[in-house]
């Protein structure tokens, strides 16, 4: 942990606290001025996402006005990516329990930078599912959360993902193993983001990280596919997670409008479990190791061919012209020729 003289004396910000969030809280310390210069230097500036990628050039204008090393900003304040990120206004995404541990060790509740992320959706301190918020104000987000849940003492108690694993062993319900694999997922994809290798089991593929997620795009566009009720049929997520509606997303558009229509080109249209589901089945089809192990332990089928079964049937429930396997085929032709090679599987009917 860094101390305050590691930090120029200013407040030390908590692990994977967002730029914006410790800039907010700052501005309330004893020590104002360098967070309010900052501020006004990304309005100077016409910065809209403090927590973007910044140019050297407003790097350089934010250190001057905290009094760190550009550096020191970058190192403190890593981005995990630029992929399938939220609009800053759809942020709204917290774990009210990791808020509440701001709270009480007597820090202003604040954002974590994963939070901003259409792939995050589990907590990895707590085990829990991000809940939406009302706003994008983490302090606003735990009041909601406290006031819903009337008294302290009733808020529920941590579960650790070790506690979780064990019970996968025995008894666990399905929306709990989706969980576990779909943190599994975001692991895996901070790691392959963090290294910037993709590594797959034993097989650490010729493709960049942008490549592989390009092709994850295309798999989620059909895993989260939108549905013309009642023609087609309930979506598998909503069997998998009991849900009595047909589906998340629906469209009124006739089938015969063709496959594209009813693709999900926006996986924050889906809420907070669809898409920890979605994450979770995407880790399945992509064969990672921890996934596949957490899909069996909970009783899912275990023969070979099973997962080329099971996406056939997601690509096939609902019937397009042109299908969405043939959208697929169309769409892989842009992928890079190691990705095409090493997820063949996913491409044949
Ligand atoms: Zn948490």
């Amino acid at each position: 942990m860094r101390s305050n003289a590691h930090f120029g004396g200013l407040l030390k910000p908590v692990p994977q606290e967002a730029f914006s969030a410790w800039l907010a809280r700052g501005a309330r310390t004893k020590n104002p001025a360098p967070f309010i210069r900052a501020t006004r230097c990304l309005k100077r500036l016409g910065v809209e996402d403090a927590d973007g990628n910044l140019t050297p050039a407003v790097a350089e204008d934010l250190s001057m006005a905290l009094g760190l090393s550009s550096e020191c900003l970058r190192r403190s304040f890593p981005l995990p990516g630029d992929w399938l990120k939220a609009a800053p206004e759809k942020r709204l995404q917290f774990c009210e329990l990791c808020l509440l541990n701001d709270f009480r060790s007597g820090r202003q509740p604040s954002s974590r930078i994963t939070w901003f992320y259409w792939w995050f959706n589990v907590c990895p301190v707590h085990g829990c599912l991000l809940h939406t918020g009302d706003s994008t104000s983490a302090p606003a987000a735990l009041l909601s959360f406290v006031q819903f849940n009337l008294t302290l003492e009733r808020l529920p108690a941590p579960v650790t993902f070790r506690s979780i694993e064990r019970r996968v062993k025995f008894r666990c319900s399905t929306p709990q193993i989706l969980q576990l694999m779909a943190w599994y997922f975001q692991r895996w994809y901070q790691a392959s983001v963090q290294r910037g290798t993709v590594i797959i089991g034993d097989v650490e593929l010729a493709a960049s990280v942008p490549e592989v997620e390009l092709f994850m795009e295309d798999i989620l566009a059909i895993i989260g596919k939108k549905r013309n009720y009642p023609i087609d049929p309930r979506s598998y997520i909503a069997r998998l997670l009991d849900i009595k509606s047909w589906c998340s997303l629906r469209s009124n558009l006739r089938p015969e409008a063709g496959c594209e229509a009813f693709l999900c080109k926006d996986v924050g249209e889906h809420s907070a479990e669809i898409r920890m589901a979605m994450f979770a089945l995407l880790g399945l089809f992509l064969k990672l190791p921890n996934c596949v192990r957490v899909w069996q332990l909970g009783g899912g089928p275990a023969y070979d061919g099973y997962i080329e079964r099971l996406w056939g049937s997601m690509h096939s429930d609902a019937v397009r012209v042109p299908s969405y396997l043939d959208w697929l085929k169309q769409r892989s032709g842009g992928w890079s020729p190691v990705v095409r090679a090493h997820f063949h599987y996913l491409l044949e009917s």
